[in-house]
């Protein structure tokens, strides 16, 4: 991990811990969970509060655009363009920027150009901060104390996680503050000076964000609102909101909703419980078991069927310069994993066909 010992302390502690004094996950009831949400966005309260107060505001914001199209515009064509919008666009954004890119450095730009188009590519519900920082933790404690979204605690804990364990710690030195903010160096991030921190307790400051917020939801509602008119731009600010919320429940999933729910000949890796899943594959190439293997891959989705959006646009991207270079571990897993565990198969197959079928299926 890039910044070693960082990671242990970089996030604010949630008030009932992480871990008991044996070392024990410690899983907080619903009720616990719940209070700390309402403490951490509770503005009037403390100050430091105000990214989780507006991340949960953003939804509260997109909610009306959600019932209007619902209740005023809803039509077979408009609900494609919603569902396509929310679950593959906002989806394979979220991969390709604050995953791939501002996470796991997984590919470069070729300039500023067009970092900015990607970052901005969608309707922006999510802090690079809040994404980023608090998912090297994840990678670094998977399923572990002090991973921030820990699907053995629950759902809620999850869920509930951008407010209750994301954000970073309001009680970093200098130093500290400044690997914290070196995580995002590469994004483009405005980023808060130490005194700035002190007072605000974030990376971003309040003013940035909010003049990025108007500018991007602006921009967008502009763009739809030329092309289809209040009714496209309702269904499309209402979609935003279902992802920001749909969004919030992939953590639990992806890492098997607290069992262990790894398969043979599907989920490689065996260091977590993270699993690769159909659904987010399909729509945001999020190949969660595959990506635990291969953090920094640019690609995620190594075998035939598994469609990885999020990667085509890195490749188009590179095609047509806007990406200057990536990694790809997909000939890796390859050789490491796959076809190791087919030549295996192939050796007990009993039929000549079935051997050969068991290597070919599959690698492209
Ligand atoms: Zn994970
Ligand atoms: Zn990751």
């Amino acid at each position: 991990m890039s910044s070693g010992k960082i990671l242990d302390h970089v996030l604010e502690p949630p008030s009932y811990g992480w871990a008991d004094a044996k070392g024990n996950l410690i899983k907080p009831t619903p009720k616990q969970i719940l209070r700390e949400f309402l403490s951490r966005t509770n503005v009037f309260k403390n100050r430091k509060n105000w990214l989780s107060f507006m991340s949960w505001f953003q939804i509260v914001c997109l909610t009306p655009f959600f019932f209007i199209f619902l209740f005023k515009y809803i039509t077979i064509p408009l609900f494609i363009v919603g569902f396509v919008y929310s679950m593959i666009l906002m989806g394979s954004h979220g991969t390709i920027w604050y995953h791939r890119y501002c996470t796991h450095k997984a590919y470069k730009f070729s300039n500023n150009f067009w970092r900015f188009i990607t970052q901005h590519l969608v309707i922006k519900v999510v802090p690079e901060e809040t994404y980023a920082v608090s998912h090297h933790v994840h990678h670094a404690k998977s399923d572990q104390p002090g991973d921030p979204y820990n699907a053995q605690a629950g759902f809620l804990y999850c869920f509930l996680a951008d407010t209750n364990h994301q954000p970073i710690n309001r009680n970093l030195s200098r130093e500290d503050y400044a690997k914290a903010v070196s995580l995002l160096g590469h994004t483009g991030v405005k980023t808060n000076s130490y005194e700035q921190y002190q007072k605000w307790g974030s990376i971003v400051h309040p003013v940035t964000f909010i003049t990025e917020w108007i500018l991007n939801w602006g921009f967008w509602y502009g763009v739809f609102f030329l092309i289809g008119g209040n009714a496209l731009a309702c269904t499309i600010f209402g979609a935003a909101m279902f992802w920001a919320v749909g969004v919030r429940t992939f953590n639990y999933e992806g890492h098997g909703k607290g069992e262990d729910k790894r398969k043979d000949g599907v989920d490689y890796n065996r260091l977590d419980m993270s699993i690769n899943q159909i659904w987010p594959g399909f729509v945001a190439g999020e190949w969660h078991n595959n990506h635990h293997m291969y953090p920094r891959s640019a690609q995620s989705g190594f075998l035939k069927h598994q469609i990885d959006f999020a990667w085509y646009y890195v490749k188009f991207l590179s095609m047509i310069g806007g990406v200057s270079s990536y990694n790809n571990a997909k000939k890796q897993f390859l050789e490491q994993y796959y076809i190791p565990k087919k030549l295996k198969t192939r050796a007990t197959a009993t039929t000549e066909a079935e051997a050969n079928a068991a290597v070919e299926e599959e690698v492209m």
